[in-house]
């Protein structure tokens, strides 16, 4: 609350000029009365003087009478009484106060003998005065004044005493002079209630007068002080709304001085603050803008997704899914047509995306090549078909921007709220889907299940075990049979290594074989499985017959190495295997490093003549260009395809495909994963086949 004086400036304004107005007014008034009060007892002194001297001159004519025998004594000094303070009443023996010579309301005459005696008085006549019981000893002094200033040729006395007839007392002011031949004192006196009757009509004018020009003025005032003030007041008013981030503009009315150089500064400056905050907003608005959408795509970001599924959450949405896109391919494009070209794509995905109209969708790029994407008010089906429809026209949008086939993605999905109830959750369980998504290289839409997290924590904790698994000798080769199906005869076993480890129990290749990989120790366990496997080849040949060929899968990354070759010469001699009964499996992914490199290697094993197979064939992605250049001994056609063979024609067409391409190659073809008859009835259809899958065998330790 603003802390307020109850009155406003302005109010303050019209009091003050009001009361200076007053004051003065006052002070004009009273000096007004003052002077008049103090003329008026001049003029009422002189006129007591007169009336005196008149008094006097009719004294004189009285006893020129008297000195003449026109008049007794008696007769005239009655007369002389009469005309000086009126006839006495017979009854009272008052006198009437008022005589011939005009001495105001309250004044009259008196006349005294030297000695005090009044004979002349309005209602002492007779009496001494300076005896009278009533009159004290300072009025006596008083009195007494009178009669000495009378008889000294004339004077004033002043003093305070009662109105005739009257309590009241009264400042009075007389005059006494001497009239010698009947040795009489006359007196003249008067009150200044009468003198100043009209200075106090004057004080009353003054003041009416005063009081009705301050009631103009101050309607004056109070409109000036308005006029002047409004402005002020206004612009206090706006200050106090800019604290609220209210702009306003006031009126400059008619001011062109200091006050409209003011209002002119207050307007600048509000104008310019509400430049400053719509510059602020537009800035506001961009930085929540990059808050919640990625750069490069112009995609809602992480931020953005984040806030979108919580609040669908927060209001009520029953299921949903969230479906994570990571975009294959992307760093091969990086890294062989480089980063603007990736970016490139990204964008064109980006605004792809960004075009779909779907309100069953919120789309949003939440890392380098991951998009993720909220699904609302589909049913799980309907989402499957969603998600495949909208990987097919990303698909389609990128190859017809000259992006080929190279790209590709995978997918994985998470429900709401059967796998997680917040963002957190499910972006967790959906980010798990996709990881094994792409450890299992599974194009498919990979639904998260609570396998895979276990999965998961398995192999986290499996990666610290691994080194000293390898030391400790935990992992194992397990022997799976090849069988030529014509003569049910086993013509070769590939190795495939197993780990039992002592803390986490049984490990999945699928886990272990990439966590080697991304933990730097192929040369290592490489190393330590061919010695394994080739110390193995004698009791191999035991087991099962002296032709038997043994397969060993050989990591992209230490096939790749400097010092494969010289490893592999070394050990052919050290166990003394023929080679020609040693097969090393590479998988097409091989191709995406050196080609050059990779073909070198290839004729080299083949000098020493080593058989090369190539593995899980048909899923990798590079174009099958590389087989007009290279020679192989074997094709492993993946067992995705026969998988699938009974229920998609187009599998088994394909598998016939890859047939005559070995055929044209002179491969020697070997189908994986035939698990039961019906399979291993569609392809022996086609060429003589040696079967590796579970129908057979499954591996087992030697
Ligand atoms: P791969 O080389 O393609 O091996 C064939 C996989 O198919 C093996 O999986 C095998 O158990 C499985 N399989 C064979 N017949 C059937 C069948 O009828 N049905 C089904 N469902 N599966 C069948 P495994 O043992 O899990 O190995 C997975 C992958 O791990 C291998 O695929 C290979 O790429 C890798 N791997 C295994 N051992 C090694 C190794 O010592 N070194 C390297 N670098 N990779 C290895
Ligand atoms: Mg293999
Ligand atoms: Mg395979």
């Amino acid at each position: 609350m603003r802390d307020r004086s109850i009155f406003s400036f302005s109010s303050k304004l019209v009091l003050f000029f009001i009361l200076q107005l007053s004051i003065s007014s006052l002070i004009i008034g009273m000096s007004g009365y003052f002077v008049a009060k103090k003329e008026l007892n001049k003029k009422g002194e002189q006129i007591l003087k007169n009336a005196v001297i008149q008094a006097i001159d009719l004294l004189y004519s009285e006893y020129e009478k008297v000195e003449s025998g026109i008049m007794t004594k008696q007769g005239s000094q009655e007369i002389i009484k009469e005309t000086l303070l009126g006839i006495k009443d017979p009854d009272t023996n008052l006198r009437d106060l008022h005589g011939k010579i005009d001495l105001g309301k309250h004044g009259y005459f008196i006349i005294y003998d030297p000695h005090g005696n009044e004979i002349m008085h309005p209602s002492l006549e007779g009496e001494n005065i300076l005896e009278t019981i009533f009159v004290d000893q300072k009025n006596r002094d008083l009195l007494q004044d009178q009669i000495t200033v009378g008889l000294n040729g004339g004077g004033y006395t002043y003093y305070s005493w009662w109105l005739p007839y009257s309590t009241k007392v009264s400042k009075k002011i007389s005059y006494s002079d001497y009239f010698s031949p009947w040795k009489w004192i006359v007196v003249a006196t008067t009150y200044e209630v009468d003198l100043n009757r009209a200075a106090n009509i004057i004080l009353f004018v003054i003041f009416l007068t005063m009081a009705s020009l301050i009631s103009i003025v101050s309607v004056i005032i109070l409109k000036y002080v308005k006029f002047m003030t409004t402005p002020i007041v206004a612009i206090v008013d706006g200050m106090g709304k800019i604290a609220s981030k209210e702009y306003i503009k006031i009126k400059k009315d008619k001011h062109k001085d200091e006050i409209g150089r003011l209002v002119d500064g207050y307007n600048n400056m509000v104008e310019s603050l509400q430049n400053t905050k719509e510059h602020l907003a537009e800035r506001e608005k961009y930085i929540s803008y990059l808050a919640f959408h990625d750069d490069l795509t112009g995609l809602p970001n992480r931020h953005a997704i984040e806030h979108h599924v919580s609040d669908s959450i927060n209001q009520g949405c029953t299921s949903a899914y969230m479906l994570q896109t990571d975009i294959l391919g992307l760093k091969i494009i990086n890294s062989t047509l480089g980063f603007k070209q990736g970016d490139r794509l990204l964008q064109f995905i980006g605004s792809y995306f960004l075009e779909l109209n779907d309100e069953r969708l919120f789309l949003s790029r939440t890392s380098s090549n991951e998009f993720t994407i909220w699904i609302e008010s589909v049913e799980h089906d309907e989402m499957v078909e969603l998600v495949y429809d909208l990987r097919k026209s990303v698909k389609e949008h990128i190859s017809k921007n000259g992006f080929g086939r190279i790209v590709d993605m995978h997918l994985a999905v998470s429900e709401y709220p059967k796998n997680g109830i917040s963002f957190g959750e499910l972006y967790e369980k959906t980010s798990i889907a996709m990881k094994i998504a792409k450890d299992t290289n599974n194009l498919r839409l990979n639904e998260y299940d609570k396998k895979f997290k276990e999965a998961m924590e398995n192999e986290l904790s499996m990666r610290r075990y691994l080194r000293k698994a390898i030391e400790e000798n935990e992992i194992h080769p397990h022997y799976q049979a090849q069988v030529d199906y014509r003569s049910g005869r086993i013509v070769g076993v590939e190795a495939l290594a197993r780990w039992n480890s002592n803390a986490l129990g049984a490990v999945s290749p699928s886990i272990f074989i990439p966590a080697i990989e991304s933990q730097n120790l192929v040369t290592e366990f490489s190393h330590y499985m061919m010695d394994k496997i080739l110390s193995d080849y004698p009791r191999l040949k035991e087991k099962y017959n002296d032709e038997i060929t043994v397969s060993i899968n050989i990591s992209p990354v230490f096939f790749m190495d400097k010092g494969f070759q010289e490893v592999l010469n070394i050990k052919l001699q050290k166990h003394s295997i023929p080679p020609n009964k040693l097969t090393i499996e590479i998988t097409e992914d091989v191709f995406i490093s050196d080609f050059e490199e990779v073909t070198k290697t290839i004729n080299h094993l083949h000098n020493i003549g080593v058989r090369v197979s190539i593995d899980d064939f048909g899923t990798g992605y590079s174009s099958l260009n590389y087989l007009t250049m290279i020679d192989f001994d074997e094709m492993k056609i993946d067992k995705s395809f026969i998988n699938k063979i009974i229920e998609e024609p187009r599998s088994l067409e394909l598998f016939k495909i890859f047939c005559q391409i070995a055929e044209i190659y002179n491969y020697d073809v070997v189908a994986e994963g035939v698990e039961t008859e019906m399979q291993l009835e569609m392809i022996k259809t086609t060429l003589p086949i040696v079967i590796q899958g579970h129908l057979y065998a499954k591996p087992e330790p030697l």
